[in-house]
């Protein structure tokens, strides 16, 4: 079995299910993923004049790997990519706040992206499993929330983006989120409003390049800023990723925004990223995508197309409306 790269698995929208490979694997293995629970606003109400926290973590750097970014990565928490990482998330959020503003929405707003302290997931407690070798996506995701449980880290409508070194990790991939807790504010059933998401930047520094690094901390975030019903009303799209770009900047090269990444090349090895993500798209519906045909060169750019800055604003219109 060749390695699944899934950013995350696919949700309902407009009545369709698709199910994709890792979801298929998950069943067979037993897993189930819990579906998505509708609540309305109760007693995890968020503080609606607070600003909307991003808190990102970073994960244990092996020695050999800081080794390459120098002597300065060895003895810190945020090596070089994840610095980057953080930043680029930064950058995706003062971007929709500069779309908003243009037009006189979201003028109030205040959106603050955290450094969170490092969080540890040691080898699981059953060592004959195969979570104890690879953690699945849900297996590292409900070890980050128990993390945050612990810290008391879980306030109620802040957004948890967790940034582990797994670069043979192919269960977890390019990282994800997950239902319940796969959407900013909205918590499932009797849990808090907070979202988690993965972005696993040891699989993209070591199969693909820092440019893709950076998407992709910006694209596994913003996922938990698109709910569904408001990507289907953006564009004519039935998930998240036909909400970017794959642009033809020259005769050769396309040019991806952040939730295009790991969808806009052809699924195959080596299709513009490293591994081609296995979540649902479909070319047809990108916001704008101008064709793989002849392109050698894939380029990757941090910013948002208009769509996601439009889809992300309508959410946080929602967030903060009394
Ligand atoms: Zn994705």
């Amino acid at each position: 079995m060749g390695p699944v790269f899934d950013d995350r698995p696919s949700e309902p929208a407009s009545g369709r299910w698709r199910v994709t490979r890792r979801e298929a694997l998950a069943a067979i293995g037993g897993a189930t993923i819990a579906s998505s629970i509708g609540t309305s606003r109760t007693a995890t109400d968020p503080d609606r004049d607070a600003p909307v926290r991003v808190r990102v973590y970073p994960g244990a750097v092996p020695h050999q790997a800081r080794l390459r970014y120098g002597l300065d990565a060895l003895y810190r928490d945020w090596p070089v990519p994840l610095r980057d990482a953080v930043a680029a998330i930064e950058s995706a959020f003062e971007q929709v706040l500069t779309y908003a503003r243009d037009r006189t929405r979201l003028e109030s707003l205040e959106i603050s992206v955290e450094r969170g302290r490092p969080i540890r997931i040691p080898p699981s407690a059953t060592p004959l499993s195969a979570d104890a070798v690879l953690p699945s996506l849900e297996t590292l995701l409900e070890r980050f929330r128990e993390r945050l449980r612990n810290r008391d880290a879980l306030t109620g409508g802040a957004c948890h983006v967790f940034l582990p070194w797994s670069p043979l990790n192919f269960r977890v991939g390019y990282g994800g989120t997950l239902a319940p807790n796969s959407i900013t504010g909205e918590g499932g059933a009797g849990d808090s409003g907070d979202a988690q998401t993965v972005a696993n930047v040891g699989a993209t520094e070591v199969w693909d390049s820092r440019a893709v690094t950076r998407n992709m901390a910006i694209h596994e975030t913003i996922h938990t800023f698109l709910p569904n019903d408001i990507v289907a009303a953006v564009g004519d799209a039935y998930c998240d990723h036909e909400l970017g770009t794959a642009v033809r900047t020259e005769e050769e090269t396309l040019e991806i925004s952040p939730m295009a990444t790991a969808y806009a090349g052809p699924d195959r090895i080596g299709g513009g990223t490293r591994f081609h993500g296995t979540g649902c798209s479909d070319r047809d519906r990108f916001s704008r995508h101008d064709g793989n045909e002849g392109i050698e060169n894939w380029t990757y750019t941090t910013e948002l197309s208009d769509a996601t800055c439009e889809g992300v604003t309508r959410f946080l219109e929602r967030w903060s409306a009394p």
